[in-house]
């Protein structure tokens, strides 16, 4: 069956090969889904929308599929991480590469499922990696994690609650280089190019953790009480936001301009 596509390429031999090739990166995701199922709720998405994690935690199918260029990107970030892990070998690091996984408990009694990148072992760290796009990248260097990526931060409070370490360290490379110094010196009107890559050392946080393990338990909740309706469950997204999804979806805002169930949750499903 042909895909249907806004703009690709109108040669009909480029078509043929273009439309497999778009195909088979579905394909490729659809596998992922079912061989690695995203654990719900996990450290990685306590300050995500409490309703998607729902969703997702329920296992509904998605109204809106995932794009294909954000599927490539996504696994673009998790090819890095050999190459970081190499870096910092030569380095002289002591890194234990994604440590044991924090497995899923009913309730949520304590640690939030999920594993980080790795530990720094003699450091005491833990290790979280990520390749950002322009604007995350810009202000990840201009405003710090917390306030540029709050996302991000809660991910790192919870592997640092998990494995008792009271550091973590955020290496964050760019996705692109070319638009990031473009970006940085004709919008954000710096003198300089943009820094390489940019590290940031978060310490714990005790209140974040309490925040990520409310959201992550309440999503718990939600999810293993099927029987509650869908329209019951809160939409709340960072530290307590309530969301607005035809709002934020018209103007093509995170997170429902991005959501896999925007066309459900705004059509009050
Ligand atoms: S559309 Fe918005 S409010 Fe609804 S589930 Fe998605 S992120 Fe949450």
């Amino acid at each position: 069956m042909a895909v249907q596509i806004a703009t690709r390429p109108q040669d009909p031999d480029t078509v043929a090969i273009w439309d497999r090739v778009y195909q088979g990166v579905l394909d490729w995701r659809a596998r992922q889904d079912s061989e690695h199922p995203h654990v719900v709720p996990s450290a990685s998405a306590t300050a995500s929308c409490v309703k998607q994690n729902v969703y997702a935690g329920r296992r509904t199918p998605r109204s809106n599929e995932v794009p294909v260029q954000s599927i490539i990107k996504m696994e673009g970030g998790v090819l890095m991480e050999s190459f970081w892990y190499d870096v910092l070998a030569m380095a002289g690091f002591d890194v234990t590469q994604h440590p044991e996984e924090i497995e899923y408990e009913a309730g949520i009694p304590d640690k939030i499922p999920g594993t980080p990148d790795g530990l720094l072992m003699g450091d005491s760290m833990v290790l979280e990696l990520k390749n950002l796009g322009v604007w995350g990248y810009a202000n990840f260097v201009q405003k710090g994690l917390k306030e540029a990526e709050y996302g991000y931060y809660a991910q790192v409070q919870s592997y640092m609650h998990s494995h008792g370490m009271p550091r973590a360290v955020l290496i964050a490379g760019m996705a692109d280089s070319s638009a990031m110094k473009w970006i940085w010196m004709k919008i954000k009107k710096q003198d300089e190019p943009p820094p390489p890559f940019w590290i940031e050392i978060v310490d714990y946080d005790p209140t974040a953790f309490k925040q990520a393990q409310e959201s992550a338990r309440t999503v718990d909740y939600f999810v293993t009480n099927k029987d509650i309706p869908m329209t019951n469950v809160p939409k709340i997204w960072h530290e307590g936001a309530i969301l607005d999804p035809a709002l934020v979806a018209a103007d093509g805002k995170m997170p429902c301009g991005y959501c896999g169930w925007a066309e459900l949750c705004i059509g009050g499903k």
